[in-house]
């Protein structure tokens, strides 16, 4: 390979960002960082622009911007702040690959903008596409953009799957022999526990993941399996498949990423140790395989694969996340919002880890779904699931107030 790549990383101060950074670090030949945001940790941003000098960082507002230049004015690096320079560097000319790395809802605009300009996309930010699934996939194939996941269930899908490029047709699985993709959770830290034991979960327990080291939002996720859900949603929008297709197999060890089982009784199943490194070097390479500093498996040490089925009963999240899929429309949308705003309170201690769940049903029963074709709508449905969810929130704390 001659020509460096370079690289646009969205949300390069988080938890996918800094594994990204190290596979660039890993292969200066073939990666440059070309442009970098950050959004409440500028210190560790300020120290990302130190070691790879790239040309854009973007930060959220002027206070952020006098902090990072103070931390960096002896380097060469332009400071843009907001929302539409985010869009800007996801769209710079130059940009080869773009690690849509932001968490939640925020990270839509600039993803979105990197679809549209046909750039090869590393998508994380699963949120993105559970808000906007049609409009995404329709814009990544009118733009010709490489669509490439790096959650590690969905990366592990497409290396099982035939070679059908990074586009795939309605019904092109099934032609290739296809019958079912096996999306494997951990289960999380709280799979034992019984529906008493998970209404005293603090934050703290839930965001100590048992195998993935991962950002604070998606650890209570995967807690709840809120994260299972949308990402069964992802699924279906990326792949091209129905929830039917798609069975869920709770797999504690997290060795086996996902699987897809065929006509002819094969089952693939791509396994590794839990290091998302492998998926984001599998990306950024595609489709080269390239070194990703990944410690080699040992089956020895492993020894043994269990395998479950997932209760929709104690985690009603996974539940309602195919219910908002049916449903269709913005109800994802709805649903995406309202799990981000209960999230956030559960980490202030605002409610209880089971009352995500309820928060999360009441807004996909309550805020009014529409059709999710233009961008507008979707965004709409957003703030108005996030007002509610707020509503919602006040409405229990005026209620504890009074009990007490
Ligand atoms: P994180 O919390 O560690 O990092 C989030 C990043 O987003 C940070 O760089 C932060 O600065 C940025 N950010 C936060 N709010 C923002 C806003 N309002 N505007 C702009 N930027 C903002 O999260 P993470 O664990 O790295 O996860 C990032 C995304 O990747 C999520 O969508 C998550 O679901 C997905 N993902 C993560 C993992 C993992 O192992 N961490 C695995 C699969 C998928
Ligand atoms: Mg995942």
């Amino acid at each position: 390979m001659s020509v460096v790549r370079q690289i646009c990383l969205l949300g390069g101060t988080g938890s996918i960002g800094s594994s990204t950074l190290d596979i660039i670090a890993r292969h200066p030949e073939r990666y440059e960082l070309y442009a970098v945001s950050g959004f409440s940790r500028i210190e560790e941003l300020a120290k990302i622009c130190r070691t790879y000098r790239p040309v854009y960082a973007v930060v959220p507002d002027d206070q952020a911007k006098a902090r990072l230049s103070t931390l960096i004015s002896d380097l060469n690096v332009e400071i843009l702040v907001g929302e539409k320079a985010l869009e800007e560097i996801a769209q710079a000319p130059v940009v080869h690959t773009v690690v849509a790395a932001i968490v939640g809802a925020a990270g839509l605009l600039p993803a979105l903008a990197a679809v549209k300009a046909g750039k090869r996309i590393l998508l994380a930010n699963k949120e993105a596409l559970v808000m906007s699934g049609q409009l995404f996939m329709d814009a990544v194939k009118q733009s010709g953009a490489e669509l490439l996941p790096i959650d590690s269930e969905h990366n592990a899908i497409f290396q099982c799957l035939p070679e059908l490029g990074t586009s795939f047709e309605s019904d092109a699985l099934p032609k290739k022999g296809v019958k079912q993709i096996l999306l494997t959770a951990s289960g999380g830290p709280f799979r034992e526990f019984s529906q008493d034991e998970l209404k005293g979960v603090t934050p703290a327990q839930a965001v100590a993941h048992p195998n993935w080291s991962m950002g604070q939002k998606i650890s209570v996720d995967s807690a709840t399996l809120m994260n299972k859900g949308l990402e069964l949603i992802e699924a279906c929008w990326l792949f091209a498949v129905q929830p039917e297709q798609i069975q869920v197999v709770v797999h504690p060890q997290s060795i086996i990423h996902s699987m897809v089982s065929y006509a002819d009784g094969s089952v693939l199943a791509q396994m590794g140790n839990p290091d998302m490194r492998t998926p984001i070097a599998f990306g950024l390479a595609w489709p080269e395989r390239i070194d990703a500093g990944v410690a080699e498996l040992d089956l020895f040490d492993v020894a043994r694969l269990d395998f479950e089925p997932a209760d929709e009963e104690r985690f009603a999240c996974l539940r309602l996340a195919k219910e908002a899929f049916q449903q269709g429309g913005t109800a994802p949308a709805i649903l995406n919002a309202a799990n981000e705003v209960a999230v956030a309170a559960f980490l202030k201690g605002r409610i209880a880890f089971t009352e995500i769940a309820e928060l999360c049903e009441q807004a996909l029963a309550s805020v009014p779904s529409h059709k999710a074709d233009t961008l507008q709508k979707i965004l709409d449905d957003d703030h108005h699931a996030r007002k509610f969810s707020q509503q919602w929130l006040g409405h229990l704390s005026s209620q504890c107030i009074k009990t007490q």
